[in-house]
């Protein structure tokens, strides 16, 4: 007999958009071979929970057999590429995200073992697999990738390795700003760790985008370090070497420098629910999705409705950045049908959606991640069904304040850009954060720590109060804890080369 162990299982979709076979096998595979639940992450990827190890193997098969795959969704290789999903206000996404296909297709390790070992495929006998980019060693960390179309910072560039800012020119994607060295996960008391969003050095030509993604993973390959994991990732790289070093060794790689960025501008980093027309004519339905969790609950099934609508729809699902879905491609004539199985499903307006609810995401975190301190996607809708008694009590109940929670430091929910963002200490405890901007370009700072849920309370209640008292016309929640000193404006400010 051996010990019931259990796995999570992370799916690989470029961009996110998957087909509604591909989510009815993903659905499927939920229900008989995880714990009956899917999990949108904040890349853009499934996680299915819950796979006994003797399953691991016949899931891997399914997800490949939708043209699906898991291969390089974890460990030191470039991961799930993200991008804008929403393509109702852009005459570029479909060329963003072609481009975020090639770049996730381009950094694939070469192995034949992930196929030999998961999907019974002949055995290689001779040379060994030759890996290009990133050798026998491959790099010393995982690397992050994500375009964004402005004005909409929906996948959170600064919070990559490499961001790529798409900049449009005659309906055309005329190239991208390219952002270096971003990474949100630290280490409790380990302060040469930190979260650290990404320098903006510059301008590439489409044509070049993969020339330099893969110059600047090479960079990362030969100088990050290989000694100390916790100070691996390209951020450290550039802060041990300096940025000027590294736009340096980037431009002698090249052959030629980048120019200097194109001006862009950032409304939000959240998500716009419901339905939008696209510059196709044809319509996208956001829904809200509690922390990703696809699932059925009594008089809400969500997992049932969305089952119910890939049986019959022509078009695609986008997973968000923000761990809600996109059902796009909706012709005109089959809104109705998409909107009466979703009110059949209760599923339609969620029972509680208020601005602060709109604007949320959680980690996994317990009981299914082994590096949690505290609770997370379990914890949070509590918590802001009691924030928002005093929203409402303020006249705030629409106002999207972005809140978010990690159950630890390594931020997979991107905690350190909520205006309101918590990390977990432990049981029951958590660090408080304010200040970040409602489009993700400045990081919050440490208000509190080791803070209960009733401290929680008595923390924010007076400032929501202010807020809405004293703030000025249009501006944000993490804008105003800054101007009125509730906290520091954070010491690591998002910096752009301007030549
Ligand atoms: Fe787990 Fe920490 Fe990531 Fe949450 S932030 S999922 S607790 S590793």
């Amino acid at each position: 007999l051996e010990p019931l162990h259990q796995f999570m299982v992370r799916v690989r979709a470029a961009g996110g958009i998957t087909t509604p076979a591909q989510w009815l096998a993903l659905d499927g595979l939920s229900d008989s071979l995880a714990n009956g639940t899917l999990k949108l992450t904040t890349r853009q990827s499934f996680q299915f929970h819950g796979i006994l190890k003797r399953n691991l193997k016949p899931t891997i098969q399914t997800i490949n057999e939708v043209l699906l795959s898991t291969l390089a969704t974890c460990g030191d290789v470039n991961r799930n590429v993200m991008c804008s999903p929403n393509p109702y206000e852009s005459t570029i996404h479909e060329e963003v995200y072609k481009l975020a296909g090639e770049i996730s297709d381009y950094f694939l390790p070469n192995t034949t073992a992930y196929h030999e070992i998961w999907l019974d495929k002949e055995k290689v006998v001779g040379a060994p697999d030759v890996e290009p980019l990133y050798h026998h060693t491959y790099l010393p960390r995982k690397f992050k990738i994500a375009l964004v179309i402005p004005p909409n910072n929906d996948v959170d560039v600064f919070a990559n390795d490499l961001g790529l800012i798409a900049i449009e020119e005659n309906n055309k994607v005329k190239g991208c700003n390219i952002c270096v060295g971003g990474g949100l996960g630290s280490t409790f008391g380990m302060d040469t760790t930190y979260p650290r969003l990404a320098d903006v050095i510059g301008f590439a030509p489409k044509e070049k985008i993969i020339e330099v993604a893969k110059t600047i993973i090479e960079i990362q390959r030969d100088y990050g370090n290989r000694e100390e994991r916790k100070l691996s990732r390209l951020k450290h790289t550039i802060d041990d070497r300096g940025l000027e070093w590294f736009v340096t060794e980037l431009h002698t790689r090249l052959g030629w420098n980048l120019s200097r960025p194109y001006p862009y501008s950032f409304t939000s980093n959240g998500d716009t629910y419901g339905w939008l027309k696209g510059i196709n004519e044809k319509w996208f339905y956001t829904l809200f999705v509690e922390h990703g969790r696809v699932k059925d609950e009594k008089g809400y099934t969500l997992k049932t409705s969305l089952k119910e609508i890939a049986q019959l729809h022509r078009g695609d699902f986008r997973l968000t950045g923000n761990q809600n879905l996109i059902i796009g491609n909706v012709a005109e004539k089959d809104k109705e049908i998409i909107e009466a199985i979703l009110e059949k499903n209760g599923v339609k307006n969620h029972p509680k959606l208020t601005g602060l609810r709109k604007s949320s995401m959680a980690c996994v975190a317990l009981n299914t991640c082994g590096l949690a301190f505290a609770e997370s996607e379990r914890y949070l809708p509590s918590l802001i069904d009691k924030l928002d008694v005093i929203m409402k009590d303020n006249g705030l109940e629409d106002d999207e304040i972005t809140i978010r929670m990690t159950g630890c430091p390594n931020n997979c929910a991107r905690s350190s850009l909520g205006e309101i963002g918590f990390v977990g200490r432990a049981i029951g405890r958590y660090n408080l954060y304010l200040g970040a901007s409602h489009n993700g370009d400045r990081l919050n700072s440490l208000y509190k720590e080791m803070l209960s849920e009733k401290d929680i309370i008595k923390e924010l209640e007076p400032i929501i109060a202010t807020y809405s008292k004293e703030r000025n016309k249009g501006e944000h929640f993490g804008d105003f804890v800054i101007r009125k000193k509730i906290v520091n404006k954070t010491d690591r400010p998002l910096k752009v080369l301007s030549s």
